[in-house]
């Protein structure tokens, strides 16, 4: 291995690069250089709320939470129909609970409260003191006390090849060779156009934005064309609702509104985690109206609290950023919001048959009456009348871009599989810049971080058995 100039080398310093590049260290790889193309350290994953799922942690059972990696793979694996790739998702399943304990030896802090990231039945994702932030500066101060070695502004626009097998990056004229290569570069959400391609979904709503790093251009998805990588996961990702008043991303709407679709129709829980209700705006035609009457607005506004399903650890309680009366009267007079007196010249406005957006109406009002959502089965702690004009529609959209899942396949090990199934020797990858881990339904808050730190681990430990 001494004809190389490192053991090996990692693209991107986000959390999947940072954990590959300290776990090839631990594995002992000696020399071990991230190369990363902005001239800051962390990717998306410095801007991320950092929260990870993973099973049967000391950190569940600290708080008599019973959980284990089969029931999370088993969760993953129904929500997801089977559609990823079950034997790297059994890897991630099994590894995503000591993940997050080995950022806790490090010294990542997490609040003692455990949240629901989805739809599952016991709570099992993390939540780290200082968000994403917190989990890249723990992992960058042992990576440099371990002596990896790093390379800012320095955007990878080749590999190297010899005999097969990668053996190097260059970035324009300088090329530095490895024994392996992990390629950590994250998601393309920053490349309008890829998003097009590859992720037509969220461009496809026409209000499509990213909020993540803007590194996040894809570029692995040309510099491994060479090597004929495969890419798989086409159309995935997650996709926020989004009202188009701002580039401001707001997870959840707050649980007092009500949505319907363009038949006037309610169609779901409206606190619905957004992994699952990414799916729902899909099938309705990526589309719908949230109704409310004055009065909600003012009451939300007058609380000065929005009021979401669930409030993660750390985040401060605030007033909605959208969903308040100076931003609706606001956003009334740019015309993306409509008023009107009764809820028949609302329908008209919208476009919706007015006898079904009335019906909707009276069935809220009824099971306000009854404080039971039977139809959807909302919280009744959310239930408020729409009762007296002006009512008020405001369209939403899934889209807001938080991440991309279309990317190179890889197997349990991590290894970056070329078109035709087989491993192409000496290249890995791992996070976000993978795919067919993350599936068609977002796990929930946690599966993308998750992803990151365990199956960067992976890459690491397999790219510094490889480099030896
Ligand atoms: C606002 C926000 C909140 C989120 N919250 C959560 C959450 O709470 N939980 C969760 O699970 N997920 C969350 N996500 C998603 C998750 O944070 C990301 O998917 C994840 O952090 C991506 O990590 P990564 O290491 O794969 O990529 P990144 O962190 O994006 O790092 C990739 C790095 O590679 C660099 N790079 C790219 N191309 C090159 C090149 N050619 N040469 C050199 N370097 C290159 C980039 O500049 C970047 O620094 C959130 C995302 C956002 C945007």
């Amino acid at each position: 291995m001494t004809d190389f100039d490192f053991d090996v080398l990692v693209i991107g310093s986000g959390a999947a690069g940072l954990s590959a590049a300290l776990a090839a260290r631990q594995a002992g790889a000696e020399r071990v250089l991230v190369a990363e193309g902005e001239g800051i350290i962390g990717g998306s994953s410095r801007l991320s709320g950092g929260l990870m799922m993973g099973a049967a942690t000391r950190y569940q059972k600290a708080q008599g939470i019973e959980d284990s990696p089969e029931a999370l793979f088993h969760d993953y694996m129904t929500l997801n129909q089977w559609k990823v790739e079950a034997g790297v998702v059994e890897r991630l399943t099994q590894r995503a609970g000591l993940a997050v304990e080995w950022l806790g030896d490090l010294g990542v802090e997490f609040y003692d409260q455990l949240v629901f990231g989805g739809d599952e039945t016991l709570p099992r994702v993390h939540c780290p003191i200082g968000r994403g932030q917190a989990v890249v500066d723990v992992l960058y101060r042992h990576c440099r006390e371990e002596g990896v070695e790093f390379a800012l502004g320095q955007r990878v626009d080749r590999l190297l090849v010899a005999d097969g097998a990668v053996c190097g990056i260059a970035v324009g004229a300088d090329e530095i060779t490895a024994g392996s290569v992990v390629i950590a570069t994250g998601g393309f959400g920053a490349d309008a156009q890829k998003r097009k391609e590859l992720f037509p979904s969220v461009f496809d709503t026409g209000w499509s934005y990213y909020i993540g790093a803007d590194g996040s251009r894809g570029d692995a998805l040309d510099f491994t064309r060479d090597v004929d990588a495969q890419v798989t996961g086409f159309n995935r990702g997650l996709r926020l609702l989004h009202t188009d008043f701002d580039k401001m991303y707001e997870a959840y709407i707050p649980g007092w509104l009500i949505l319907v679709n363009h038949e006037g129709r309610r169609f779901c829980n409206e606190t619905a985690p957004y992994g699952i209700m990414d799916g729902l705006l899909h099938e309705q035609g990526d589309s719908a109206f949230a109704i409310f009457d004055h009065k909600a607005l003012v009451d939300a506004t007058e609380l000065g609290v929005a009021r979401y399903k669930q409030s993660i650890p750390g985040s401060t309680k605030k007033q909605s950023p959208h969903w308040n009366l100076d931003i609706i009267e606001m956003m009334l007079k740019e015309g993306k919001v409509q008023k009107r007196d009764s809820l028949g010249e609302l329908a008209d406005a919208i476009g919706v048959p007015a006898a079904n957006l009335e019906a909707t109406v009276d069935r809220v009002n009824e099971l306000v009456a009854l404080q039971e959502d039977q139809d959807y089965l909302k919280d009744p702690k959310f239930l408020e009348p729409i009762a007296s004009g002006p009512f008020y529609a405001v369209e939403v959209r899934p889209a807001t871009c938080c991440f991309t899942a279309c990317g190179l396949r890889t197997n349990r090990d991590a290894e970056v599989l070329d078109e035709a199934g087989r491993v192409i020797p000496g290249l890995f990858a791992a996070g976000e810049v993978a795919g067919g881990i993350i599936g068609p339904r977002y796990v929930g808050s946690g599966n993308s971080y998750g992803n990151c730190v365990t199956m960067g681990r992976v890459a690491g430990q397999s790219a510094a058995a490889h480099a030896h």
